[in-house]
């Protein structure tokens, strides 16, 4: 099956890639709802509401259950992602780093929920579309940024250090990165690009999250696009039009807990399986996906003279 992607496609938060920024949400916005000493995102489920796909909206309210659309791991998954980005924002932020640059930050209200010690410039980079939505959906909603937060509505397969620079961003001063559900939606070669640029940008003492999935073994990447298609079916079943098997870029990429590793950064990591048993949630049961070996990387460059 050939993916739907071209270079340079755009969307909007309903649509294509877009969507999976709102079925994120709406995830968070169940599992803030089941326990908030995991997560707590107040802000997912007004902002579900305002992309107005209603399948997601009736997920995120609580009329629907996840049930057989999804499955209750998405929404443990929510929990167990979520937490380990946040920490990552405030011990990076805690210890000293006053700039944050969230990669793909889709309907992510970290800038608008976080405790960020003060002086810190919070800077989210997405489509323009999707950048847009978000800042005027959250003013409209009353909420305000918890940093000096700025936007770059940039493409990240195009030319955004530029954009990052603009908005103000300062390349001499350690920076905490993430890029959270970001990599799979990227062409093998973006990702590497990402990974390079990032690493440029950084100072000593920065740091990054991300996540590393395991390079498929022969046969795993089938069994995934089956999965992906029966949960796909389930979601047109109801009105909800996705694709999301097509929408992901298959076939040999670099991992990028090790390509990191090569570029310099020292990583620590922990899997999805020790996560959600570190916080005495179910494992994975019928993991054809191999959703247990992925891991959430942090990786830290080390200050020179150390
Ligand atoms: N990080 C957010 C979260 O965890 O809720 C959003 C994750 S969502 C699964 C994927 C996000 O990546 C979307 O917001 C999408 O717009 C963004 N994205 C994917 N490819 C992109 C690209 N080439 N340029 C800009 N944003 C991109």
């Amino acid at each position: 099956m050939e993916s739907t992607r071209r270079d340079g496609d755009t969307w909007d938060l309903a649509s294509s890639v877009g969507a999976t920024a709102t079925m994120a949400a709406a995830a968070r916005a169940i599992a803030t709802r089941e326990d908030r000493s995991l997560i707590d995102d107040p802000f997912a489920e007004p902002l579900v509401r305002a992309v107005g796909v209603d399948l997601l909206t009736r997920l995120a309210t609580g009329e629907e259950a996840p049930g057989d659309l999804v499955g209750h791991v998405w929404i443990d998954l929510a929990k167990v992602r979520t937490k380990f980005y946040d920490e990552f924002f405030l011990d990076a932020t805690n210890a000293g780093l006053t700039q944050a640059v969230i990669l793909a930050s889709g309907l992510d209200s970290r800038a608008y929920r976080l405790p960020w010690p003060a002086g810190t410039v919070v800077y989210e980079l997405d489509q323009p579309q999707v950048v847009e939505f978000k800042t005027r959906a959250l003013a409209e909603l009353g909420a305000t940024p918890t940093a000096d937060r700025r936007v770059a509505a940039v493409d990240l397969r195009d030319d955004w250090p530029a954009a990052l620079r603009t908005a103000g961003f300062d390349p001499a001063r350690p920076t905490a990165w993430s890029a959270e559900g970001l990599l799979g939606y990227l062409p093998p070669e973006a990702q590497d690009r990402l990974l390079d640029t990032i690493t440029e940008l950084s100072a000593p003492g920065s740091r990054v999250a991300t996540e590393n999935r395991p390079n498929p073994r022969p046969g795993d990447e089938d069994t995934t696009k089956e999965s992906l298609d029966r949960i796909s079916e389930h979601w047109r079943a109801q009105n909800f039009d996705t694709d999301m098997t097509r929408l992901r870029y298959f076939g040999a990429r670099n991992e990028a807990a090790p390509y990191l590793t090569d570029l310099g950064w020292t990583l620590t990591g922990t899997s999805i399986r020790d996560l959600l048993a570190a916080n005495h949630l179910p494992p994975l049961e019928d993991d054809g996906m191999r959703m247990g070996d992925m891991r959430y990387v942090i990786g830290t460059l080390t200050n020179i003279g150390e």
